[in-house]
């Protein structure tokens, strides 16, 4: 059963991609095919964030835990994201994307967003009215809500019973609809990517080639050696067969460029595929979703060395590692939605004075960058709560 639903994603890309190709433009029509899948995963994403995170913060039983399994992860969530935009930065020195491309800006495509300040997407985290945090699923708010509902309920105990009762059984329910929308991963998967496929001509994709191949390039440094040497190192599994588990999620990433609608996959592939304890993975996995983007510091870096090339600027040291840090943070803030990426590199790049307008360059090609990075986000989530795991299990093997 599992082995043909593998199969059925190799096919659906397969598809998308002939489809696209023959079908060019028209392709567009099985879009509804792809919105269908993507309003799907996006109804399930509150509930069975809210309810799980509740569910892992009382079975983890008390605060002390809590910050431990919290520290963890945060650590690990800043390092690899540190060794990502070291990575993009070096890959982008070397290819040197920005150099030799001929086009002109166009400022129309430059994103309107204003920049995010350091200081607001802190307070931001706390919700001033946690029903607003629900209804327009502002993932961070809603963690911060759950986790406190989670402490409250395990400090009053007896009386509060009855309401941990009902989000455990809310969380299982969320579990089984995730299971049947699951079903429907093919048919996203084609509905999404076809389209892609039938828009973008070489005539789009060729003038930038340089800067997709850097993006690539740093990405598959990131999985291959980073994620490698987490899982072997510290998460004590074999790489092969956390990348064939956790595969879904990642087309899935890849074809809807959203790494909180992916969550609901993530947290399915890590619990049933890599063994991922609900506590952990629904704890270390929706926080992820919203501050581990590795992928995404990645494209920082190249985007900002691309940016100063195309220019013929060069970059001193210290605005490398100014760089490195806003990039990171720049990463932490981004949404888990398609494009936000694009809009926090207004960030980085204001950081070192270079003009925002190079952004109208990359626009037309963002959305096949925005395809590699959220792979690579959710899969260092993945990796994330794999390696907490493992350390929480060797915490419990000690105390037995
Ligand atoms: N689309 C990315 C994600 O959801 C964020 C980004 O644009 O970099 O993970």
């Amino acid at each position: 059963m599992k082995k043909s639903f593998l199969w059925q994603i190799l096919a659906a890309f397969v598809l998308a991609i002939i489809v696209g190709l023959i079908f060019g433009d028209s392709a567009t029509y099985v879009q509804p095919l792809g919105d269908l899948f993507l309003r799907l995963i996006k109804f399930i994403i509150v509930p069975l964030i809210f309810s799980t995170i509740i569910v892992g913060v009382t079975s983890a039983g008390d605060v002390k835990k809590l910050g431990r399994l919290g520290g963890k992860t945060i650590t690990f969530y800043l390092a690899t994201s540190f060794f990502a935009i070291v990575i993009g930065l070096t890959v982008a020195t070397i290819l040197s994307p920005g150099t030799g491309v001929d086009m002109q800006l166009n400022e129309e495509n430059v994103p309107s967003g204003e920049t995010q300040n350091v200081v607001d997407t802190l307070l931001n985290i706390v919700p001033t009215n946690p029903i607003e945090a629900l209804a327009t699923a502002n993932v961070l708010q809603i963690i911060f809500f759950a986790i406190f509902l989670g402490l409250g309920i395990t400090m009053v105990g007896e009386k509060a019973a009855p309401v941990q009762r009902f989000f455990d059984g809310l969380a299982e329910v969320m579990y089984k609809i995730t299971a049947a929308v699951m079903v429907l991963v093919p048919l996203g998967i084609f509905g999404l990517l076809a389209p892609i496929v039938g828009q973008y001509g070489l005539d789009v994709l060729m003038p930038l080639i340089k800067l997709i191949i850097a993006v690539l390039i740093a990405c598959i440094i990131q999985v291959v050696v980073v994620y490698t040497l987490a899982l072997k190192s510290l998460g004590k599994m074999s790489p092969m067969h956390f990348f064939k588990g956790i595969f879904p999620a990642a087309t899935v990433a890849f074809s809807t460029c959203s790494s909180s609608g992916t969550l609901p996959v993530t947290m399915k592939n890590t619990q049933e595929n890599l063994g991922v304890s609900k506590e952990t993975s629904s704890f270390v996995l929706p926080l992820g979703a919203t501050i581990n983007m590795d992928g995404t510091a990645i494209y920082q870096g190249i985007a900002v060395m691309f940016t100063a090339q195309y220019f013929g600027q060069s970059l001193t040291i210290s605005q490398l590692i100014i760089v490195a840090l806003v990039a990171t943070l720049a990463s932490i803030g981004a949404a888990g939605v398609p494009g936000a990426g694009m809009v926090m590199l207004t960030m980085t790049l204001a950081a070192v004075n270079l003009p925002l307008e190079a952004i109208a360059l990359i626009a037309g090609i963002d959305r096949i960058l925005d395809m590699m990075r959220t792979s690579v986000n959710v899969m260092g989530d993945a990796v994330a709560s794999v390696v907490v795991e493992e350390s929480e299990r060797k915490k419990q093997a000690k105390a037995a």
